[in-house]
C-alpha cells in the first residue's frame, strides 16, 4: 500500500468561524486515523478532523493562502487538465482545488471531475462543494459566524441545536433539525457574517439527446470508459473489482486489467443464491487472482443496520442493493483496498428497461437522473466503514455525460438492453458474458426475498411488506445515525418484530 493508492482524506467533519478555530470532533462510520488541521485566516478560521488512510497523514487534503483555505475529502480525475489552466505546477488535490478557487472563484467546481466533498474559507464567504453526482455526501448546518460541514450527518448530529438557519435548494435529513445536505453537482455559498446561503448548480444531466452512427458510439463509449477506469487505477498496485459477471462490472474488470497490466477480483453469495459461475468466466478470461466469499443469509441481514448507518439513507429499495455490497467489504479481509465497482450504469443505459419500446426508456432515464439525489448510492462510506475505498466508473462525469445524452435507439437495439455498452466491450470479455441479462445484486444475492420473508415470518402480510420494508430502515436510521447507537449494539431481528407488531396491530 502507498500513499497514492488512496485519496488523502476519505472524510472530514470541519467548522468554519468568525472569530478563533474550534476543532470538531465526532463519530464517524468512515474508518480510519484522524488528524485534526487548523486554519487561522486573520479574523476567521477554518479548523477540521479529518479521516484518512491509517498511517498517512492527509497533506493532501487541505490546503491554504493568506485569505483562503481548502479541504477536501475524495479524490479528482482530471487533475492534467485542470493543472493545464493554471501557470502553476501544483501538487496535491486540496492545493490544486485552491488555485482554481483564487483563478475562477466557485466556478472552479464547475471544472472538476471528480468524487469529492470540499468546503473552502475564503473571505466572509464559505464554499460547501460536491461533485456532479454527489457521490460523497456533504452535510451542513448553517448559522451566523459558524458553519458547520461534514461528510457524515451522524457528524453533526446534536451539533445544530436551535442555531440552523434554512439552506436554501439544500435537503433536510430526518429528525436532524437544522441539517441540509448539499445537492449533487452543488455550490453552497454562505456568507458567513449573515448566515444566509445561496446555491449554485456547477453540473446537470443533458436533457438533449445525440443521434451517432453505431460504430462512432461505441468507439466514443469504450474510450471515454477506459480513461474513467484508468483514472481510477494507481501504479502502485493491482486494482479490485467487485465482480457479478455481469456485463457492467466484467467491463470494469476488463478495462481495470487493461489499465494495469494485473487484476485482482471478488464476488459474493450467500447460502442462497449466488453468481460465481460467471464470475469466474470473467476472472479466468482475464487471468484475474480471483476469490468468492459467501456470506449466510442470516448474516445478511443482521448487517442491515451498518448498511444504513454507513449509507444514512432511507430508501428501502437502495438499502437492499446496497446490503450485500457493504457485506463484502466487511468481509474483505486483509489490507485496505482502492475497489473499483460496475455500480450505476443503469441508470444513465436504463439497463432495467426489458422491451423494445423507447418512450419508457428515456421516461426511466429522465426521471433515475432526477431523482438519485440523496439517495447516497455511492457513497464512499459503505466501503469506509471497513477500511477501503471505492470508485465508480460509470458515473465519471465524462462517462455519465455521454451514456445519459446518447439517443435512445443506441442503448436499447438489436433486441438487447445496454446495447452501446455491450457493443463497447465485446472484443474484451467472453461472449456469454457480453449477451448475458441483467441480474441486480439484491436478486444475485437473494437479499430481497430474505428480508421479505424475515418479515413474513413476523406476521407480516404481503400488502405490507413495503411499507414494513419502509419503517424497518426508518428505524435503524434514528438508532444509528441521529441516536448516535453503534451499528453492533443494534439488532435487525428486535426492529423487525417491533415494527411487525405495530403493522399487525394496526391491521387487526
Ligand atoms: P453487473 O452487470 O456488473 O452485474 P448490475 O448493473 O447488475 O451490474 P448490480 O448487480 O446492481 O448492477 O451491482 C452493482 C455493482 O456491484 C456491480 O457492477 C458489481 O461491481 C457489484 N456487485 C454486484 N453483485 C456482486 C456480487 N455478487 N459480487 C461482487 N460484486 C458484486
Ligand atoms: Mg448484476
Amino acid at each position: 500500500m502507498a500513499a497514492t493508492d488512496f485519496p488523502a482524506a476519505f472524510g472530514f467533519v470541519a467548522s468554519a468561524r468568525s472569530g478563533g478555530g474550534r476543532l470538531p470532533e465526532a463519530d464517524f462510520a468512515t474508518r480510519g486515523g484522524r488528524t485534526g488541521v487548523e486554519a487561522a485566516l486573520g479574523t476567521r478560521s477554518l479548523a477540521a478532523t479529518l479521516v484518512h488512510a491509517p498511517g498517512f497523514p492527509p497533506d493532501a487534503a487541505h490546503a491554504r493562502s493568506t485569505d483562503t483555505a481548502v479541504l477536501l475529502a475524495g479524490e479528482l480525475y482530471n487533475g492534467d487538465a485542470l493543472r493545464s489552466v493554471l501557470d502553476t505546477g501544483t501538487a496535491g488535490d486540496a492545493q490544486l482545488l485552491l488555485d482554481l478557487v483564487h483563478r475562477y472563484g466557485p466556478h472552479a467546481f464547475r471544472l472538476v471531475n471528480g468524487r469529492f466533498a470540499a468546503v473552502v474559507s475564503t473571505g466572509r464567504r464559505v464554499l460547501l462543494a460536491t461533485d456532479h453526482a454527489g457521490s460523497v455526501p456533504l452535510y451542513t448546518c448553517v448559522a451566523p459566524g459558524e458553519v458547520l460541514a461534514a461528510t457524515e450527518a451522524k457528524a453533526l448530529a446534536g451539533k445544530a441545536g436551535p442555531r440552523g438557519f434554512p439552506v436554501a435548494d439544500a435537503r433536510r435529513v430526518r429528525r436532524l433539525p437544522g441539517v441540509y445536505q448539499v445537492p449533487a453537482g452543488a455550490v453552497i455559498d454562505v456568507d458567513l457574517d449573515a448566515g444566509t446561503a445561496t446555491t449554485q448548480r456547477t453540473w446537470a444531466p443533458p436533457l438533449a439527446r445525440r443521434i451517432m452512427e453505431e460504430s462512432e458510439a461505441v468507439a466514443a463509449v469504450r474510450a471515454s470508459f477506459e480513461r474513467a477506469v484508468a483514472a481510477r487505477v494507481t501504479p502502485e498496485s493491482t486494482p479490485l473489482v467487485v465482480l457479478s459477471g455481469g456485463i457492467d462490472s466484467s467491463g470494469v474488470a476488463a478495462c481495470a486489467h487493461r489499465a494495469a497490466g494485473a487484476l485482482d477480483s471478488v464476488s459474493m453469495g450467500t447460502d442462497t443464491s449466488d453468481e460465481f459461475g460467471e464470475a469466474r468466466l470473467v476472472a479466468d478470461h482475464l487471468g484475474a487472482r480471483h476469490r468468492e466469499i459467501t456470506v449466510p443469509t442470516t448474516d445478511l441481514l443482521g448487517q442491515l443496520p451498518y448498511a444504513v448507518w454507513a449509507a444514512e439513507s432511507v430508501d428501502p429499495h437502495i438499502i437492499e442493493y446496497l446490503l450485500p455490497l457493504v457485506a463484502l467489504y466487511r468481509a474483505l479481509d486483509g489490507p485496505a483496498r482502492r475497489i473499483l465497482t460496475g455500480y450505476g450504469a443503469d441508470i444513465p443505459l436504463a439497463g432495467m428497461h426489458r422491451e423494445d419500446r423507447l418512450p419508457d426508456l428515456d421516461t426511466a432515464v429522465a426521471h433515475d437522473m432526477a431523482t438519485f439525489d440523496g439517495l447516497n448510492e455511492m457513497s464512499p462510506v459503505l466501503s469506509a466503514l471497513a477500511g477501503h475505498w471505492t470508485t465508480h466508473p460509470y458515473w465519471d462525469r465524462e462517462v455519465l455525460d455521454l451514456l445519459v445524452g446518447l439517443e435512445a435507439g443506441l442503448k436499447r437495439r438489436h433486441g438487447r438492453d445496454k446495447w452501446v455498452l455491450r457493443a463497447a466491450l465485446a472484443d474484451a470479455l467472453p461472449e456469454a458474458t457480453v449477451n448475458r441479462p441483467k441480474l441486480g445484486v439484491h436478486e444475485g444475492s437473494g437479499t430481497t426475498s430474505s428480508f421479505s420473508l424475515l418479515l413474513r415470518e413476523h406476521g407480516v402480510a404481503e400488502q405490507d411488506l413495503e411499507a414494513a420494508k419502509t419503517d424497518v430502515v426508518r428505524e435503524l436510521f434514528d438508532l444509528t445515525v441521529v441516536g448516535g447507537r453503534r451499528p453492533e449494539e443494534v439488532s435487525t431481528t428486535d426492529v423487525v418484530r417491533s415494527v411487525a407488531d405495530r403493522i399487525t396491530k394496526d391491521a387487526a
